[in-house]
């Protein structure tokens, strides 16, 4: 590394952790000792709220009434994890559960580790479900193996779970992701990923983010990951919406993401459309706790002296 990006990425951390220390402040996030999770107060989950308003209500001037809202837990089956190859891409990221299933000499070995200051969690075995990645995951597992004729498409909103602490507080372990998922046609899939880039920075302009769209870089893992992030790159499989938290020091936070996934989980959870043909997906997520800071970071720290117009649209009366 150069002296002066050195320089720069000091100044990042910098702005990072200063940054972090002001929402802990102000009561904004709650420390849970260690980086990347967080407790979230009564004002930040106000702010989340505000944000799934400007987002509903783009998805009901679009489509209406007719997205089908799913809710899942933060957990799901290790054997639809499988399905989304999840873990070829993404070791490093994921979160499997773990439990005990020993007998009474096993607690014991487990109870003398502990007793002993060692690590105990080599006593645990697979409890066959790992932790969400993204929030749309779960949902092809669910899906009939033949769609109905207009395909699905559905809303849904969870925690996502990704390993990589981070001083950034816009890089958490543990995130909400609002998605509209889209499975049909490869038309359809390719029409849902194009149409979101442009109503999502419609989101963001609606809550006075100076946002820009930019190929997705994601972080897939080792050697084979180099050549899918040039695949992804290649194919503008999935793109990103990028706001700057921290000015020029880094090249921005993706908060919206709008990826077309082609038939790669309709041929993994053997989903047909009704004609027979491997069904394709897309989704546009919505990376609220990203959107939050964003929203923090461009009009202030104290929400009450944020825009009127981003205040209205986000549902706040004036008080
Ligand atoms: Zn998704």
């Amino acid at each position: 590394m150069s002296s002066t990006a050195s320089a720069r990425s000091e100044l990042l951390a910098h702005e990072q952790e200063t940054f972090r220390q002001q929402l802990f402040d102000a009561g904004l996030l709650v420390p849970m000792g260690i980086d990347g999770l967080y407790g979230r107060g009564a004002e930040f989950e106000r702010i989340i709220d505000g944000i799934d308003a400007v987002v509903s209500r783009k998805g009901t001037a679009v489509y209406g009434a007719s997205p089908t809202r799913l809710r899942f837990p933060p957990v799901y089956a290790r054997s639809a994890f499988e399905r989304t190859d999840y873990i070829a891409s993404f070791p490093n990221l994921t979160g499997a559960i773990s439990t005990f299933t020993g007998d009474n000499s096993g607690h014991r070995a487990l109870l003398a580790d502990r007793d002993a200051g060692l690590p105990w969690d080599g006593h645990l075995s697979p409890a066959g479900t790992v932790l969400v990645s993204a929030a749309c995951h779960p949902c092809y597992a669910t899906l009939p193996p033949v769609l109905p004729e207009s395909g699905v498409l559905l809303d849904i909103y969870g925690y996502c779970f990704r390993h990589e602490p981070s001083i950034d507080p816009a890089r958490m372990q543990a995130f909400r992701m609002r998605e509209y998922v889209r499975v049909g046609t490869p038309e359809e899939a390719t029409e849902h990923r194009d149409s979101w880039v442009g109503y999502g920075m419609e989101v963001l302009d609606e809550l006075g983010l100076d946002a820009a769209d930019a190929p997705a870089n994601d972080p897939f893992f080792g050697r084979a990951g180099r050549i899918l992030a040039a695949n992804q790159r290649e194919e503008s499989l999935k793109t990103e919406l990028v706001v700057r938290l921290y000015g020029d020091l880094d090249d921005g936070t993706a908060v919206v993401s709008a990826n077309c996934h082609r038939d790669h989980f309709g041929e993994a959870f053997g989903i047909s459309t009704s004609t027979g043909e491997v069904a394709h997906s897309a989704c546009a997520g919505f990376g609220m706790e990203r959107i939050a800071l964003a929203l923090i970071r461009t009009h202030g720290i104290d929400s009450t002296s944020w825009p009127a117009e981003v205040r209205s649209s986000m549902g706040w009366t004036e008080p």
